[in-house]
Formats: C-alpha cells, sequence, structure tokens
C-alpha cells in the first residue's frame, strides 16, 4: 500500500485508522450483512452512528444543552445564504469581517437578504494579515457578526475574537473545528463544511443556540434551520455514509484524547514548520503579522514563481502532496489539519530544508 502525505486544503487528509476501519466494515456493517450506504437512514443501526457522531461532538466540543447540532449538505457555501436568511430577522442587517475570499463570498450572499455592514477588512492588503479590530466597530444594532475564524486560503486566524458585546457571533469554522479548544457559548452559530476537519465531503455541521432557531417563518424547508431542528437533521435523507466516516474521524479523536491533546500536537507542528519559515533563507511565509499564523493554513512562498512551481512538482514526486497554494494567493500552502501527522509536518521540513540547500 502506498500513502502520500498529504496536505490538500479540502477535501483532505483521514485519519488512516479510520479508512480502514471504514474498508473492514464496507461490505457487512455492524453484522446487517449490507453496507452502512445501503441502509435506511431511518433504520435503528443508522440512527445509532448519527446519536454517537452528535454524543461524541457535544463531547469533544462540551456544547451546551441549548444548543442543536444538525447535520446538513451544501457545504459550508450553503450556510453563506441559510445563514442570514434564517437569522436576518429584527434589524435586516449583519456584521461582516472580510478577511478572505470566503469571508468575501459569505458577506456578497448576505447582501441578498439584509444589509452587509462591512467593519474591517484586509483585502487592500492581498488579506496577509487580519484587519485591526476595536470594539467601537459593532455599534450599529445588527442581527449578528460573521468571522472566518481560520481563513484558508491566506493562512491567518482569529487568535483572539472580536469584542461584540452582547451581539451574536456566527462563526465560519470549516478549516479549524476540533483544532483547538472554543467556547461554544461565544457563539450563536458555528457552522464548518466536514471535509477539512471532521470527514469527507458532503456534511455540513451547524452548531446553533435554540433561540436563534425558527426567526424567520416562510423558508423554504431545505434551508430553514428550525425544520432541520424539528426532524432531528432528518426531514430528509441525509449524507448517510458521510455522517458515520464522521462518526469514526471523531471516535478516533477521542481515543487520541480529545481536542486538549490534539491542540497540543497542531501546535508543535505549527511551531515547527514556522520556525523553519522564519530561520530560512529561501523560503519566507506570507502572513506579515505573526499573531495572526493560522495553525492549520501554513502559507509560504520562495518568491519566485518559478521555483515555488518547481518546489511544488519536485516534493510531489517526493511524496509530499498537494502543496500548491490557493490559485487566489499563489505560493505554497500546507494544510496540517488534525489527520496530518507530526511526521508528515517532519518529513515537509527536511524537504524544504533540503532543496533549500540545493536552490541558494
Ligand atoms: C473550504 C471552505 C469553505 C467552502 O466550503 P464548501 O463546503 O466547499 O462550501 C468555506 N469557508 C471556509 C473557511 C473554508 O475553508
Amino acid at each position: 500500500m502506498k500513502r502520500v502525505y498529504n496536505f490538500a486544503a479540502g477535501p483532505a487528509a483521514l485519519p488512516l485508522s479510520v479508512l480502514e476501519k471504514a474498508k473492514e466494515e464496507l461490505t457487512d456493517f455492524g453484522g446487517c450483512g449490507m453496507s452502512v450506504m445501503e441502509i435506511s437512514h431511518r433504520s435503528a443501526p443508522f440512527q445509532a452512528v448519527a446519536d454517537d457522531a452528535e454524543a461524541r461532538l457535544r463531547r469533544l466540543l462540551a456544547i451546551p444543552d441549548n444548543y442543536k447540532v444538525l447535520f446538513l449538505q451544501g457545504g459550508a457555501s450553503m450556510q453563506f445564504d441559510m445563514l442570514p436568511m434564517n437569522l436576518m430577522h429584527d434589524t435586516k442587517r449583519a456584521y461582516y469581517l472580510n478577511t478572505g475570499n470566503f469571508a468575501k463570498k459569505s458577506a456578497k450572499e448576505a447582501k441578498l437578504f439584509g444589509e452587509v455592514l462591512i467593519p474591517a477588512s484586509s483585502e487592500e492588503i492581498g488579506y496577509t494579515a487580519l484587519p485591526a479590530l476595536t470594539a467601537e466597530m459593532f455599534s450599529e444594532p445588527a442581527d449578528y457578526v460573521h468571522i472566518t475564524y481560520n481563513n484558508t486560503i491566506f493562512g491567518t486566524t482569529f487568535h483572539k475574537l472580536p469584542e461584540v458585546g452582547d451581539k451574536v457571533l456566527a462563526a465560519d469554522m470549516t478549516s479549524c473545528i476540533l483544532s483547538e479548544p472554543v467556547n461554544v457559548s461565544d457563539y450563536g452559530v458555528i457552522y464548518a463544511g466536514a471535509q477539512k476537519n471532521l470527514g469527507p465531503a458532503g456534511l455540513t455541521v451547524v452548531i446553533i443556540r435554540e433561540d436563534l432557531i425558527g426567526l424567520n417563518e416562510n423558508l423554504p424547508a431545505m434551508l430553514d434551520y428550525a425544520v432541520y431542528a424539528k426532524n432531528n437533521s432528518m426531514y430528509n435523507t441525509p449524507p448517510t455514509f458521510a455522517i458515520y466516516m464522521m462518526d469514526l474521524v471523531l471516535e478516533w479523536l477521542e481515543d487520541l484524547g480529545g481536542v486538549p491533546a490534539i491542540y497540543e500536537i497542531n501546535k508543535r507542528k505549527a511551531a515547527a514548520l514556522y520556525a523553519y519559515l522564519d530561520s530560512s533563507k529561501l523560503f519566507r511565509g506570507i502572513v506579515t503579522k505573526k499573531e495572526d499564523r493560522s495553525i492549520m493554513s501554513v502559507t509560504f512562498t520562495t518568491g519566485d514563481k518559478a521555483l515555488d512551481t518547481r518546489f511544488c512538482k519536485e516534493a510531489e514526486a517526493a511524496g509530499l502532496c498537494n502543496l500548491k497554494g490557493h490559485r487566489v494567493a499563489g505560493g505554497m500552502r500546507a494544510s496540517i489539519y488534525n489527520a496530518v501527522s507530526e511526521e508528515a509536518v517532519q518529513a515537509l521540513i527536511a524537504f524544504m530544508a533540503d532543496f533549500e540547500k540545493n536552490n541558494i
């Protein structure tokens, strides 16, 4: 069997033990003589999987009882629409911080449903740092404040939350959920596409405070949080295989020691890679403010396009895959999600050091 080191941004690496367990159970799930993909979403064996996945997520994130956990489809991008449709109800106004490509897209969609205030943006500096924030920026009445917690494409992250007072905070955590401890009660809504830190593509998780459900009436059923909440995410057929795979990933994470344990590992991985970048004479990190650096998405470059391209090509040949940066950011990006091991990061650093020696 050949397995490469996979630094893909999403869909991304999954733990090998998870894939192996899925393979083992693929043709006969739990002795039922069918795969988990072939059984009814309303059957007892599948309901047990969905319940287990929710229970694990609740334990891992210490989700308070007054929050619902919803399993949806449509990716994080569908939440760019569902969030304003469901939450813009009173002032019909919301704050969006423009900190990256996905942040910008989410603001653009919200404009379809109400007024969008953009108190701060780092677009003019190519999103290479987070904009400076003050509490005064959020002084207008608004239904919520939206942040993209980890800016996947550019490699910045909110290590400190904006001071939004008593306003509802909504966060896109697609590329960082379960990578570090978060206090769920700081948020009204947390959402994440599964394909980065939770499992395969096709599933989106929404964690939402109960009083924020059902604020707007007459929404299309499939775009109404209340419909998912009322039907335990089974108003229609949920993405059963993706939920099953997430359950296995969550089991893997719990066995590892949960979020505090993976956070220590993630910090070590990021610290090692950034330390190398800061000492390198060939490579440099793209994020300009060290305090904004992401521990999940590490962006870097040699500053020379042709050399960057050659680096990615040679890395690929050496089994270090998917290091090319996003097309709008250029350079390189190592996505070092939960399932990317310390060994993978050490292999990357060793390869970069070698490449540096040969090209300086
Ligand atoms: C990947 C990503 C998205 C897009 O997710 P889809 O599931 O493809 O819609 C949105 N936001 C962030 C922060 C992401 O990393």
